[in-house]
This record gives structure tokens, sequence and C-alpha cells, in this order.
């Protein structure tokens, strides 16, 4: 059972004990208001964190992982700034993993083409990437994986079988689409803000602090900052004697369709 049905059950069972104790003696309302705000607080906490596999089950990293490996991700290209991305990438003879929007996807269909024909893997980041999308029905949800997954197919012949939420959001919604689809989710264990910190520093130290075997670290190829950070996480990484592989081959799991 998932997290969120458990602590549903869980503060259901509360009320009807609190809701009986009402007929034998006072139980002031603010019990009843307390445990509703536990209960808002811990959604919002599982909705936001992908790791917690609060509403869906969600793949952010290898757990328990002794061999020091790890995936690099990048989402919400293709960008301009992706072209960067993948000279880096080749210049370090490193395999990453595209989460990649539909209409981003229509905008840049060669950069795209370049990311596969560069032996990259890809995945599927929902058509829009809106700012509301953890608000969309389940309905609606389903029609952004499939109008990203039709448009790859007629590009590329790929049929993805990973999705990432936009802003790693997950609720009953996503949960059900992605049933629906039979898309795995897939998440990260290491964020490296960069689409929120100004400074490169604080983000390579930020990166840098986390990594350990196993991990999916997030990028994004839209920056020119992102880029920089890249160039000095391979560096770092390769010091480290960390083999780079996609996440696939680091969750043994199959990306694609056959
Ligand atoms: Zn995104």
């Amino acid at each position: 059972m998932l997290k969120h049905k458990k602590i549903v059950l869980f503060c259901v069972a509360v009320v009807l004990v609190l809701f009986t104790l009402t007929f034998f003696t006072a139980v002031h309302w603010t019990i009843f208001l307390l445990l509703f705000l536990v209960w808002l607080g811990l959604t919002a906490w599982g909705s936001f964190d992908i790791r917690l596999n609060y509403f869906t089950k969600a793949y952010s990293s290898k757990p328990n992982s002794t061999t020091k490996e790890i995936a690099l991700t990048f989402d919400d290209g293709p960008h301009e700034m992706t072209e960067k991305v993948l000279d880096l990438l080749k210049k370090f003879n490193v395999k990453a993993t595209f989460f990649c929007i539909g209409k981003q996807i229509e905008n840049n269909p060669e950069l795209f083409k370049r990311i596969i024909s560069d032996g990259h893997l890809i995945g599927n980041h929902s058509y829009s990437h809106s700012e509301n999308f953890g608000f969309f029905s389940s309905q609606k949800v389903v029609d952004e994986i499939t109008k990203t997954n039709k448009l790859v197919e007629q590009l590329s012949g790929i049929k993805m079988n990973f999705f990432r939420p936009p802003f790693g959001v997950t609720n009953p919604m996503i949960s059900k689409a992605v049933s629906e689809t039979k898309h795995l989710v897939v998440g990260w264990n290491i964020r490296s803000l960069d689409t929120v910190y100004e400074d490169e520093n604080t983000i390579f130290e930020r990166v840098k602090n986390k990594i350990k075997p196993g991990g999916i670290i997030l990028l994004h190829d839209t920056s020119q900052k992102s880029v920089n950070v890249l160039e000095r996480l391979l560096l770092f990484l390769k010091s480290e004697n960390y083999s780079i592989v996609a996440v696939d081959e680091l969750l043994n799991l199959s990306a694609y369709e056959n």
C-alpha cells in the first residue's frame, strides 16, 4: 500500500476514535483542526518530494548501491543550450538521460535527433510542462504523456517507458495516469537546484556534497550556468573514479518499449 493511503486510513481511524470519545467526554475542536493540518502538511510534503514514493512508486536512485556508478539526467530540453551539453558529454565520452518536453521537441527537432544519434537515453517530461501540472485531471495527464510519446515515436521510432513529472510533483491523478499509460516514474535523489541558485559554485558544491553510489543527478540543459557546472562535475566524477551510466542501466529497467 502506498504511503498516502496508509496516512488517510490512519487519519480516518483517529477521527472515528475522537468522534466516539465525544459521546463520553468533551473533545476540543482544535484537536480535529490539528489532525487536518498534519494531514495537509504530509500531503504537501508527499507531493513535492518524489523520493518519498508517497503517491506513486518512483525510481529515484539505485538503493544500497556500493558500486561507484551514477546517472546524469537533464530536464526541460531540447533547448539551445542542449548543444553545449551534448558537446561536453561527447568530449568526456559519457552517456546521459534527457527528459524532454514535447513542446520543446517540436521547437527543436534537430537537437532532439542529435540527443538520440549521440547515443543518449530519452524520457517523457510531459508535453506542456505547465505550472498547473499538479492540478491536472488524470485524463489531462494521460493526454500530456501520450502526446509527447506519439511525437517522439514519429520522429525517432522510439516508444518511451520512462516519465518524469514536471517539478517532480506526484499526486493521485498523476499516479492514476501513469498506471493507465504504463509508464515508469523516474525521479532523482541529487537535486542541483540549478534553476534556483544563481551562483555556479553553490550549485556545484551542493551536487558534489550529495554524490554517492547509485545516485541520480538532476540538472537542466537550459542555461550556460548549468553547462559550466556540468563541466566541473564531469571532471570531479572522473577524479573520483565514478562511471556515469544512463538511467536504464543504473536501475536495470527498460527505457523503451520494443
Ligand atoms: Zn522540468
